[in-house]
């Protein structure tokens, strides 16, 4: 089972939409897959179509799974209309959790220790993470075997980098040692502008062999599905969206 944890600080660079897209596209390629949406605001599992309200109302979110040390993962799964792909939902809720956790398990790695129950069950967990680096993030970091990072193409794409490569050191150092990069994915590029090509190679000159060689083109699509609660593949498999999403998912197999 490989854990990858989807984040960068910054909001609306698109870590939900690859956490969706390359779960479906994983689920595709006979890949049992689990998304956990660690982001108070639940757009991954509205996203693929799973009522927040609903799992809030069940108390099944991530939320009270990290809260409590003695719930079990395995109760939170819910399972959604797509091949293959699993979620455990978030809420509101999970914004109070900094404040609110008093359990006895240190509070970074909650969710390592509840995952590995489910290690003969998936072959790829996505953490969706929240747009901070906090606590929750952290969590996902100590979870995951290596991190996915979206960087928006446009002009501020670098700014906060050396501050999310600095917190992805710090957790190296004191909490997971083997973390490593996945790698670094453009978003939202713009084919045949100026601008996109010059940030893509400032981000090459930088990243180097780090950066996926699958881009991931602006695309109306993709911005559309998630409001029908369907992964791209599914909403429009024609799309250039489409496309690139199962490109990148063959690139996470072939990277191993
Ligand atoms: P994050 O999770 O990092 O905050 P999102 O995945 O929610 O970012 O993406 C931010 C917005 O951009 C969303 O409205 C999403 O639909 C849109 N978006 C993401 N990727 C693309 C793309 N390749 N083409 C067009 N719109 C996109
Ligand atoms: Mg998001």
């Amino acid at each position: 089972m490989k854990v990858i944890a989807i984040t960068n600080q910054k909001g609306g660079v698109g870590k939900t939409t690859t956490a969706i897209n390359l779960a479906a596209g994983l689920g595709i390629y006979d890949k049992k897959v689990l998304i956990i949406d660690t982001d108070p605001q639940g757009n991954a599992t509205q996203g693929i179509g799973v009522s927040k309200i609903h799992i809030e109302q069940a108390n099944k979110t991530i939320y009270e799974l990290l809260i409590n040390n003695e719930e079990k993962i395995e109760d939170y799964i819910v399972s959604t209309k797509f091949k293959n792909v699993d979620i455990i939902g978030s809420s509101q809720h999970l914004a109070g959790f900094d404040k609110e956790y008093c359990g006895s398990i240190q509070k970074e790695k909650i969710l390592k220790l509840k995952l590995k129950s489910l290690k003969d069950k998936y072959d790829y967990v996505l953490i969706d993470c929240p747009p901070s680096l906090n606590s929750i993030t952290l969590n996902g970091m100590v979870a995951a075997q290596s991190v996915l990072i979206p960087v928006q193409s446009e002009f501020y794409a670098m700014e906060g980098m050396t501050q999310l490569l600095n917190s992805i050191q710090m957790c190296k150092k004191n909490l997971n040692r083997s973390l490593t990069i996945e790698g670094i994915l453009m978003t939202m590029y713009t084919t045949n502008t100026n601008l996109s090509e010059s940030v893509l190679e400032e981000i090459k000159k930088y990243f180097k062999s780090y950066v996926f060689e699958t881009i991931i083109r602006r695309n109306i699509a993709i911005a559309e599905a998630p409001s029908y609660g369907e992964p791209i593949m599914y909403y429009d498999v024609k799309s250039k969206g489409a496309q690139d999403y199962i490109n990148l998912a063959k690139e996470v197999i072939k990277n191993g």
